[in-house]
């Protein structure tokens, strides 16, 4: 069991309001911490939800716009000062190494830890970790954007504790043998490992927009998400503007959210226009309904469905 929950550390579009700060989400999994983007003034919410500085962090930008990278600096520079050791590993399009790299020339800030840049030249898996990957595709913005997936992998099925124990098997190394599908031998018998365990259970799958028109690809790349939070600037009124902009209308993301039969729509990225949100999630709620409106700080636990 690993907790997990969403963390909205900006939900703006381009220009914060009074109420939203720009592009920026955390996914806190267990001990570690995912951001995706980092728009200007992220850390002033990253230091108010109290995530915590140390954890093993990684950083993933979708793209280049100001709104979503901007913020990286003063996060980078401020972990330093507040005594961050451990690495950072952060993801992105080529041009984020240079936007990185000659950022810290110019200003001439020096960083305690070590980042680790890892270029995004293609879609597909870009991390791989022991019980989650996490995997990207393009999108159609007016700049290159990479949309990512968060999966987990699989868990071990439930474990018939009292079946093996009836047995009379000593519980130890033998228990855990079983739970994660090797046979063992006991007394001169094989106890096959499907006989005592359930079957494999589904892991969670986090989808994460960034800027985009809904595309038939990106439905495919978001198919089943358990949570799926995807940009809506405009409201329907403004569906011509959202489209020479390349972004989406919050129903083109319901529309979306339901063709990829996705469970939940976190709808954020909101233009500083709108004074009342609730109007776009009543336009979502007509195509799909577990519609959620995304705030600044707000926090979204992720159960596991079974
Ligand atoms: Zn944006």
């Amino acid at each position: 069991m690993t907790e997990m929950k969403l963390i909205f550390l900006g939900t703006a579009g381009a220009v914060p309001t009074e109420n939203r700060g720009l592009s920026s989400l955390a996914i806190v999994r267990g001990n570690e911490l995912l951001i995706f983007d980092t728009g200007e003034g992220m850390q002033m919410r990253f230091i108010k939800s109290k995530i915590g500085m140390n954890k093993k962090m990684k950083i993933f930008i979708t793209h280049m716009h100001g709104d979503h990278c901007i913020g990286l600096l003063g996060l980078l520079q401020t972990l330093s000062i507040m005594g961050r050791q451990k690495p950072i590993d952060i993801y992105g399009e080529p041009n984020l190494r240079k936007f990185i790299m000659q950022n810290i020339k110019i200003i001439n800030f020096k960083l305690n830890y070590r980042i680790i840049i890892h270029t995004v030249t293609k879609e597909g898996i870009i991390v791989k970790e022991k019980e989650y990957k996490i995997t990207c595709c393009l999108a159609e913005h007016s700049k290159l954007n990479y949309s990512f997936c968060l999966e987990e992998f699989n868990r071990p099925g439930i474990f018939y504790v009292q079946k093996v124990k009836n047995l009379g098997v000593p519980e130890g190394k033998k228990y855990s043998y079983l739970q994660h599908g090797k046979d063992i031998m006991f007394k001169g018998k094989k106890l096959i490992s499907t006989e005592f365990t359930g079957p494999p259970r589904p892991g969670r799958k986090i989808g994460i927009s960034g800027d985009t028109r809904p595309t038939s690809k990106l439905e495919k790349f978001f198919q089943n998400c358990d949570i799926l939070v995807f940009e809506a600037t405009f409201s329907d009124k403004e569906t011509e503007k959202a489209k020479k902009s390349y972004h989406s209308t919050a129903s083109e993301a319901a529309i979306l959210a339901k063709k990829s039969n996705s469970k939940k729509l976190i709808l954020t990225h909101f233009s500083a226009r709108y004074k009342k949100i609730e109007k776009m999630a009543s336009e979502a709620k007509q195509f799909f309904k577990n519609v959620f409106i995304a705030n600044d700080l707000d926090i979204i636990s992720i159960p596991y469905s079974n």
